[in-house]
C-alpha cells in the first residue's frame, strides 16, 4: 500500500472545501457525474480514431445509493485511470496563491471549484471518505484503488476491477444524509443531468401496477442525450421543439408562441433554442427561466449578464463553451465573448421576429397581444434592437385592426396633422370610460389607437423623440378640436366678464363637491367654444402632466410627478345651447351696459359676483349647473357612489 500527502501547497484544502463551500454543495453530483461522462466522450473518442479496439459495450453512467453502507456511487465504463494517472491528476493539486485566491473568492463555491478543477475534490463537501476504484483502458494496466478520509492523507493500492472504467464511491456524511434518499438525488440528476450527452442511469423504471409501485427490469435513464438545440433545425418539426419546450419546463402548461434555434460556430461557439411563451399572469413571467449550459451540463438559471435582459423573459436554452462560467459575475459583464454573445442574441430574435411578420402579417398580428411586452421591453433599453423591431412592433386600433408604426402614419396622415403639420396619433387606454370622446373623434373620421399596455406611454415618448413631428394625444386630453386643430381657435362672443362668472359660477359649485368628497383630484375650469354637438360640460386632461405621472410610476427619479395630485379640465363649452341659455343672450356691450346702470344706481363699483348673480341669475344653489358637473364627470367615469345617487335622484327631479 502506497501512502501519501495531496499535494497542496495550502495547509489543507478540506477544511475551505467543507466550510466554504457549504451553500452550493449539492453540485458535488454535477462534478462527479460530469467527470465520468467525459471519461466516456473521451473512450469514445479513442475509439472513432480506432486507438480502442472492439465494441465498447455498456457506456452508460449509473449513480447508486446503498443505504446500509450509507454509500452513494458513481461509476462510468470511460477511459478510466492507471496509479500514475490517480496520482498526477488527483494527488498532485498543484496552485499557487491558493490562499489569496480562497480568500478573494470565499462565497464562490463554484469560481473555486472550476478555477482548480477541484471537481472531484467537491466529493468531500458531502462525504466523510471518498474512494476511487478505476481500471485504465490501456492494456496490460492494473487496477487501482484510492482512498481519502478528508485530510490531507491518502492511501493507494493495487485491486482487481473486472470492468473498464471507475467507480466514485462517496461515504456520506452523517449530516447529509439527505444524498443517500432517492428522491434528492433523482431531483438533482434531473436538475443538472437533464440533457448529458451520456446515458446516465438510477435505479430501474417504476410503474404503477393494481395501485401499487412496481419495479421493472428497464433502467431509470434521466437524461435525453440529444435533446433539440444538439440537432440540426432541418431535422426538426414544429412538434418537437413544443415537445422539448416541454421536456425543459415540465409544470408549464400551453404551448409555446414560436422558437428560435440558435446555432454560431463564430467567433463563439454557442447553440440553443429560445422559446417566447405565452404568458397569461405576471406570476408566469418568473417561473421558468432561461438555461444556461456548458456542452450539455446544466450551469444556472441566472442569465442575467449573459442575455440582454429584455430577453431574460423568454424561455430556453442557451449552450455554449465560451461563456466564463467561474468568474463573478460583475466580470461577465465587461467579458468580450459575453458581449458578442449578447448581442448576438439580440440579432437573431429581431431577424427571426422580422421574418414572421413578414411572412404572414395576420398570423403574427395574432401573436402580437401575447409578445408585446417583451418587444417593447427590448425597444425601450436596447438601440439596436429598437432600430430592428421598428419594423414590426405593432399598433392596435379601436377596430383590432394592426399596424407598424410607419404604416399607421400613412394611414391617418391624411386626415390627422394639425395647422402646425403635426401627425396626431389619438388613442385611449379604456375604450368604455372614454366612449363619448371616442364617438366624437369617429365623428370626425379619426382613427383611435387602443393603447392600455404597461409600457405603452413609455413607447410613445420614444416614439414622440424619434419622429420630430409626431405627438400622442389621449382622447380626452382636451376638446376634439384642439386635439388636432384645423385651424386657429373660433372665438365666442362673451365678454371676460361674461366667462368669468360663468367660470366662477361652476368653479364653486365643483369646489364645494369636492370638499364634500375629500377627492385628491385638482379641477380647472375654463370656457371654450367647443362644438355645438359637444357636450356642453366635459372634463379633460392634459396629456403631459397625466404621461409624466403615469411614467414616473415605473420609473426611479420621476417621484416628483408621481406625487402630484391627478387634475383635470373641467371645459364650460360656450358654443353649446345650454350653456349660451344659462348665460342669456346678451351681447358683451349689452352687458357693460348693465352693469354700469347698476354701478350709478347703487353708487359704487359692482364686484363680478354681485354682476353674475344679478344679471346672469348663476349661483351655487343653480340645480343645472349641479346636473352639468356630473354630467361631465359621468362621462368620464368619474362620478362614484353617493354623488352618483344624488346626480340620480336629482335627474329625476329635474323630469
Ligand atoms: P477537472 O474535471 O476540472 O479536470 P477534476 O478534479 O474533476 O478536475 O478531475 C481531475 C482529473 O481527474 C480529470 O481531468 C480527469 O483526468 C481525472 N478524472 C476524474 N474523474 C475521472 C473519471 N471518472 N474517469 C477518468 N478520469 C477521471
Amino acid at each position: 500500500m502506497n501512502k501519501g500527502s495531496i499535494g497542496v501547497t495550502s495547509d489543507n484544502i478540506f477544511p475551505v472545501i467543507k466550510k466554504f463551500l457549504y451553500s452550493d454543495h449539492e453540485i458535488f453530483l454535477r462534478e462527479l457525474i460530469s467527470n465520468a461522462v467525459d471519461a466516456t466522450q473521451k473512450l469514445k473518442t479513442l475509439s472513432s480514431v480506432g486507438e480502442v479496439k472492439g465494441d465498447l459495450g455498456d457506456t452508460r453512467v449509473r449513480v447508486s445509493i446503498d443505504k446500509k453502507k450509507k454509500t452513494l456511487t458513481v461509476s462510468d465504463h470511460g477511459i478510466g485511470m492507471t496509479a500514475e494517472e490517480v496520482d498526477k491528476f488527483i494527488n498532485q493539486i498543484a496552485f499557487s496563491g491558493a490562499e489569496e485566491f480562497l480568500n478573494q473568492y470565499k462565497d464562490k463555491a463554484e469560481a473555486i471549484i472550476g478555477h482548480f478543477g477541484l471537481g472531484f475534490y467537491s466529493a468531500f463537501m458531502v462525504s466523510k471518505k471518498v474512494e476511487i476504484f478505476s481500471q485504465s483502458y490501456r492494456e496490460d494496466t492494473k487496477a487501482v484503488h484510492w482512498s481519502c478520509e478528508g485530510s490531507p492523507e491518502y492511501t493507494m493500492e493495487e485491486t482487481i476491477k473486472a470492468e473498464r472504467g471507475t467507480d466514485i464511491v462517496l461515504h456520506i456524511d452523517d449530516e447529509f444524509s439527505q444524498y443517500l434518499e432517492d428522491a434528492t438525488i433523482e431531483g438533482l440528476l434531473k436538475k443538472y443531468c437533464k440533457f448529458l450527452p451520456i446515458e446516465i442511469a438510477f435505479g430501474k423504471k417504476k410503474e404503477w401496477k393494481d395501485g401499487k409501485e412496481v419495479e421493472l427490469d428497464e433502467e431509470n435513464i434521466i437524461n435525453d442525450i440529444n435533446p433539440a438545440w444538439t440537432r440540426k433545425p432541418a431535422d426538426l418539426k414544429d412538434e418537437d421543439y413544443d415537445k422539448f419546450y416541454h421536456e425543459l419546463y415540465p409544470t408549464q402548461m400551453g404551448e409555446p408562441l414560436f422558437h428560435i434555434h440558435l446555432n454560431v460556430d463564430y467567433p463563439f461557439h454557442l447553440t440553443g433554442i429560445l422559446y417566447f411563451p405565452k404568458i397569461k399572469t405576471n406570476m408566469d413571467v418568473h417561473r421558468n427561466k432561461i438555461q444556461l449550459y456548458c456542452n450539455q451540463v446544466y450551469v444556472t438559471d441566472e442569465v442575467e449578464n449573459i442575455v440582454p435582459e429584455y430577453l431574460t423573459l423568454l424561455h430556453g436554452v442557451i449552450d455554449s463553451p465560451d461563456i466564463p462560467l467561474n468568474v463573478s459575475r460583475s466580470y461577465l459583464q465587461s467579458d468580450n465573448n459575453v458581449k458578442k454573445i449578447s448581442g448576438y442574441i439580440t440579432k437573431k430574435v429581431a431577424d427571426k421576429l422580422a421574418e414572421l411578420y413578414k411572412a404572414d402579417k395576420d398570423e403574427f398580428a395574432k401573436k402580437w397581444d401575447d409578445i408585446k411586452m417583451f418587444i417593447q421591453f427590448g425597444m425601450l433599453t436596447d438601440e439596436k434592437f429598437y432600430e430592428k423591431a421598428t419594423g414590426f412592433a405593432l399598433l392596435k386600433n379601436l377596430d383590432g385592426q394592426y399596424a407598424t408604426l410607419d404604416e399607421y402614419m400613412d394611414k391617418v396622415r391624411e386626415n390627422q396633422v394639425d395647422k402646425d403639420g403635426n401627425l396626431v396619433l389619438l388613442y385611449t387606454n379604456d375604450p368604455d370610460a372614454h366612449y363619448t370622446y371616442i364617438e366624437r373623434a369617429k365623428a370626425k373620421g379619426y382613427d383611435v389607437l387602443l393603447m392600455d399596455g404597461e409600457l405603452d406611454v413609455h413607447c410613445m415618448s420614444q416614439a414622440e423623440q424619434k419622429h420630430e413631428k409626431l405627438r400622442f394625444v389621449r382622447i380626452d386630453s382636451d376638446t376634439i378640436e384642439n386635439l388636432i386643430r384645423k385651424e386657429d381657435a373660433a372665438k365666442d362672443t362673451y365678454s371676460d366678464e361674461q366667462k368669468e362668472g360663468l367660470r366662477k359660477a361652476f368653479d364653486d359649485i365643483l369646489k364645494s363637491q369636492i370638499t364634500n368628497d375629500q377627492s385628491p383630484i385638482n379641477y380647472y375650469v375654463s370656457c371654450e367654444p367647443a362644438a355645438a354637438d359637444a357636450l356642453p360640460v366635459f372634463l379633460t386632461q392634459n396629456e403631459f402632466m397625466r404621461r409624466m405621472k403615469e411614467m414616473s410610476a415605473h420609473q426611479q427619479g420621476m417621484s416628483f410627478y408621481g406625487q402630484m395630485p391627478d387634475s383635470y379640465n373641467l371645459v364650460i363649452n360656450t358654443a353649446h345651447p345650454l350653456i349660451q341659455e344659462l348665460v342669456g343672450k346678451e351681447t358683451s356691450e349689452e352687458v357693460q351696459e348693465e352693469v354700469e346702470k347698476k354701478a350709478e344706481k347703487e353708487g359704487d363699483a359692482p364686484t363680478k359676483e354681485t354682476v353674475i348673480k344679478t344679471v346672469y341669475k348663476l349661483d351655487g344653489e343653480d340645480e343645472r349647473l349641479k346636473q352639468l358637473i356630473d354630467i361631465a364627470l359621468l362621462a368620464s367615469g368619474q362620478l362614484k357612489g353617493e354623488a352618483l345617487a344624488k346626480f340620480v335622484n336629482r335627474s329625476v327631479e329635474l323630469l
